[in-house]
Formats: structure tokens, sequence, C-alpha cells
């Protein structure tokens, strides 16, 4: 595990990397940034340098007991703390406060990494204030959120905040050629979509369908926005039928409208779809900036709910129902 393998986050990365240096390691981190953003993999090698015995500028040995034990998953002094269902509870915080008791089995740190964070309940951050408050000597908690806020105060004032940034999209390119290759054309479509977040790049690289939802969506959306029947019909099916990949379709419609406002307000430079621009620019002619926006806000509407666990056929309806009806001069 080695820092120096992260793409970006220089600034949180030569934080963690000073403090363990100068032997100042806080007791309590929060990690915030977008889902996908890398503050797992950040945390877990921050963690795997807290627990090697040799550490080197920001790379762990990888030969050690406690970086062999982390490499198979089975090392005792770092403890993932999931959400238990839909929230992360008093009692598994009550858990994590008993395990802490026990010193570190093979370093001289014992660290918990507390995923989603952002689901704990109010009882369970004020029962974690105790361990903020009087932690045992050698207990590293991370928390990893990608809300800040909806933390309480009290555990915020008590931890120190790493915020992990949006990277550019050529940091998003450099990543995804590293990992994946691919040809300059796709790899800045990819980069374009993902918005900054490396995580959401590479799911979107992945997806083998990536491409065939793109250019499905690109026949049927002009149609929707017009008010074709047959168009809103073949999409509510195809919505239907693609329903476990609703996060890439709903992503590659974001994306459109976006493309049809920057068509509009900056011309064709702009255009994240720039191998589509034809269909693109011919609809941009047709529609008012202003029903383009009322588009984009349905589209994140949609996936706020869906997140939320809404029903899905009633989402999808009321989206359709949304983009209807668009096409309007203006
Ligand atoms: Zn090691």
């Amino acid at each position: 595990m080695d820092f120096n393998k992260i793409t970006g986050q220089r600034e949180v990365i030569e934080n963690l990397k000073r403090s363990l240096s100068e032997d100042r390691v806080s007791h309590a981190y929060i990690f915030s940034g977008p889902q996908g953003i890398g503050k797992k993999t950040i945390a877990r090698i921050f963690a795997g340098l807290l627990l090697c015995d040799d550490p080197h500028d920001g790379a762990t040995c990888g030969r050690c007991r406690a970086c062999l034990l982390i490499e198979n998953g089975t090392n005792p002094d770092l403890i993932s703390v999931n959400a238990d269902g839909s929230s992360i509870g008093v009692d598994q915080i009550r858990a994590i406060q008993g395990d802490a008791v026990l010193r570190p089995m093979y370093s001289r740190r014992k660290v918990y990494i507390v995923e989603d964070a952002v689901k704990m309940t109010v009882q369970a951050q004020n029962c974690l204030l105790k361990t903020f408050e009087e932690p045992p000597s050698y207990v590293v908690v991370i928390l990893l959120t990608t809300n800040y806020e909806s933390l309480l105060e009290t555990v915020r004032s008590r931890a120190l905040h790493m915020q992990l940034r949006k990277y550019t999209r050529d940091q998003v390119m450099q990543a995804l050629r590293a990992r994946i290759g691919g040809s300059r054309h796709v790899l800045e479509l990819i980069a374009g979509y993902a918005d900054g977040n490396i995580g959401q790049a590479l799911k979107l690289a992945e997806s083998s369908e990536f491409s065939m939802l793109r250019d499905r969506l690109f026949d049927l959306l002009p149609g929707v926005s017009s008010g074709r029947t047959k168009d809103i019909f073949e999409l509510t099916a195809f919505l239907e039928d693609n329903r476990d990949n609703i996060d890439v379709l709903l992503d590659i419609m974001l994306v459109y409208y976006r493309d049809l406002l920057a068509a509009k307000e900056c011309g064709e430079s702009m255009l994240i779809n720039s191998d589509k621009k034809d269909i693109i620019l011919n609809n941009a002619r047709n529609c008012r900036s202003s029903r383009i926006i009322e588009c984009i806000e349905a589209v994140g509407a949609v996936r706020g709910a869906l997140r939320q666990h809404a029903n899905y056929q009633l989402a999808v309806d009321w989206l359709l129902i949304k983009l209807q009806g668009q096409n309007k001069k203006g």
C-alpha cells in the first residue's frame, strides 16, 4: 500500500504523511468527499502505514506480519465498521468500544474505519464521542462520509477533517489510462461523465454496456422531449429492462441535458458527448434553457428518490412525465 501511487489528493496525503513522520497522529479523523472519490482507499493506506512495522515515505513494507495480515483481510488491529442494514446504530459503536479496550495484537496501534459514517444514528454519534474524548492511547478512528455537515458538531470538533476534492478531468484520464487503457476519445468521454470522480469513472469504464446504453438513450431522448408517444413507450420499457443499470442511465441522461445546455450557452466546444454533437445541436436549437434545467433537476430528483428506496416504477413514470414536451423554442 503506497500513497505515492494515488493520483491527486496531494494536500490530504501530504498532511497524513507529515503526521506519521512527525508522530503526531490524531485519535480521530473524518475523511469526507463524494462517493467513489477514494476515501476508503486513502483511509486503508493510512491504516496500513499506522500498523506496518517498517513503512517508508508513504509506503508500507508489504512483508511484516501486520502488512501480510492486512493483505489477507485478517489483521485484528484493523477493523472496518459497516452499516448494519440502513444505519449504524449505538450497538455497533458499543461493540467498537468493547473491542478498543483490548490492546493491539501486532502493532503499536489499532485502527477503526467507520464506512458510511453518514449512516450513524445520533445516539451512535453521541456514544462515539466517549471514545473521542477518552481514547485508549493506541486507538485511531477514521470516519468516512459523503456528507461532513451531517455529523454532529461535537463529533466534527473532535476529529481532524480531511476533505477529498474532485479530480480534474486530466487526473481522471490519467488514472483510467493507468488502470484500464483505451483510446483517448473513450477516456475523455468517460472522464467527462465521471465529473471528477475516479471511482465513478472506473465503474463506467468497466460497465461493458455503457456505450450501448448511451447510444440507445441518445436515440430516444430527443423524441421524448418532443412528446413522441412511440419514443416515450420505448424509453419506459428500456428503463424497465435496464433497471440494474439505472445509476449509469441517469448519469447518461444528466450529461445529455448538460450538453444541451452547454450547446446553447457556450457552443459546441464544451460538449462532453462530442461524438454526438449533431443530435445535441439539433435538439438544443429546439429547447428553452429553462426547460432543460427542469429536466436536469428531474433526473437529479429521481436519483435522490431511488437512493432513498422509492418505488422504481413510480419514480420512472414521474420522470417520463417531466421530460416530455420540452421542445418549445426560446
Ligand atoms: Zn509492513
